[in-house]
């Protein structure tokens, strides 16, 4: 049960934006385009995109600036971003680098290397989304047949644990916020009390059974997922459960 990742593609060229744009849907992503840096601040305060495609060139604020503002924002800093250019030289992409671009795209480029290169980064920022099962530490998650278990034993869990199980997995050993939490679990935008995000940690390590101490509360910090938890998992001996 994959979400089709969504890509926001800032592109001034209708003829360039709607290639980019069919190649995507074809190959599972839900693209949404803006032709301007207003129209794309539109669309990034409406909705954070799973990766944003910038055009360096664009009529008024350039793509460069856009990206250096966005990865400036206490929003928008963590989102995938890949820069597309017709100026292809070194100073260009170093300074598109700089900007905070995660990678740079010359143009003109093919759609399958433009394809290869946003399934990379979506890779190296999104592990949970590549559709592969994760396993750590005896705990594992297959996100194609949402089954959850530990050390071979299947595991009940509601949604809500599920997608933040799926979430703490992809990004493990790294500490959470329960706004960052909210923003990745619950959606942006969505106006939840914090508070909840300890309700469903706390039903997720009840349901975790054994396996739960790998869910960690990092005083002041949030939550984070780890193989190496500072209480050591105690693996249930087979001969008790049955
Ligand atoms: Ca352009």
């Amino acid at each position: 049960m994959r979400t089709m990742p969504a890509v926001l593609v800032v592109e001034d060229e209708p003829a360039i934006a709607e290639l980019i744009a069919v190649n995507l849907r074809h190959n599972g992503f839900r693209p949404t385009w803006a032709m301007d840096s207003i129209s794309a601040q539109r669309e990034i305060d409406a909705a954070l995109p799973d990766l944003i495609l910038l055009d360096w060139m664009l009529p008024g604020e350039s793509g460069l600036s856009l990206a250096k503002r966005w990865r400036a924002g206490e929003r928008t800093k963590g989102v995938p971003l890949i820069m597309l250019t017709a100026r292809g030289d070194e100073a260009d992409r170093v300074a598109g680098l700089d900007a905070g671009a995660d990678d740079y795209i010359a143009k003109p480029f093919s759609t399958k290397e433009l394809l290869a290169r946003v399934r990379a980064v979506l890779r190296r920022h999104s592990p949970e989304q590549s559709g592969e099962a994760i396993v750590i530490a005896g705990l594992s998650l297959d996100s194609a047949t949402h089954r959850v278990s530990f050390a071979d034993q299947p595991l009940k869990l509601g949604p809500t644990e599920f997608k933040l199980l799926h979430y703490l997995m992809g990004h493990a050993e790294r500490v959470h916020s329960r706004g960052q939490l909210l923003d990745k679990v619950w959606g942006d935008h969505v106006y939840i009390e914090e508070r909840t995000v300890d309700v469903h940690v706390k039903r997720l390590r009840e349901a975790l059974g054994a396996a739960g101490v790998m869910v960690e509360t990092v005083r002041g910090a949030g939550y984070r997922l780890t193989a190496k938890p500072a209480v050591p998992v105690a693996v249930l001996d087979k001969a008790n459960v049955a």
